[in-house]
């Protein structure tokens, strides 16, 4: 893999405003919320959840870009709180950036969504992976990626197992 031609994209799809947005923080708090709905499928959605973090975690660290997630166990002092939603038709996860102030991220929601009667799609592990991968890019300040490759691109793909040089390239830029 190499950077692909149409990073300026990848980076203009990232800036809002005009400039990047990012955590002025080197440890991002996530607390996950429980998943109410009736499955017995609970702990491995978790499990994704956490090797969504794990495998994020290693990539900036690999590539000593200065910020880590780390999951806490309350709200309270979270920065980043993970809901479970019953997704519509379109969506498998939302990032909401709940407080931005003078391109600080300060709060983010994220939602991951469950299968419902009406959505016509199934929640899998792997759907839970790549939707927690994805919406942590967002977290992070990334915007939408240029190549399949990349964990940022929509539609996401489905056997990404991490970050693509380009979505380093652009992270690297936000937090240089
Ligand atoms: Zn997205």
């Amino acid at each position: 893999m190499t950077i692909s031609k149409n990073i300026s994209e990848y980076i203009e799809n990232t800036k809002v405003n005009k400039k990047f947005i990012k955590w002025n923080k080197s440890t991002v708090y996530l607390y996950i919320t429980e998943i109410t709905t009736a499955t017995n499928l609970k702990e491995y959605y978790y499990n994704e959840v956490r090797k969504g973090i794990t495998t994020w975690n290693k990539v900036l660290s690999e590539n000593n870009i200065p910020i880590k997630f780390e999951q806490t166990e309350t709200a309270k002092s979270a920065d980043i709180i993970i809901h479970w939603v019953k997704v519509g038709r379109v969506f498998e996860g939302m990032c909401k950036y709940l407080s931005i102030i003078n391109n600080e991220i300060k709060k983010v929601s994220i939602e991951i969504g469950l299968e419902n009667e009406y959505s016509g799609k199934n929640t899998t592990n792997e759907s839970i992976f790549f939707t927690i991968m994805h919406e942590l890019g967002h977290s992070l300040g990334l915007g939408h990626g240029v190549d399949i490759d990349d964990v940022m691109y929509v539609p996401h793909k489905k056997n990404i197992s991490k970050p693509s040089e380009n979505d380093i390239y652009v992270l690297k830029e936000i937090y240089k």
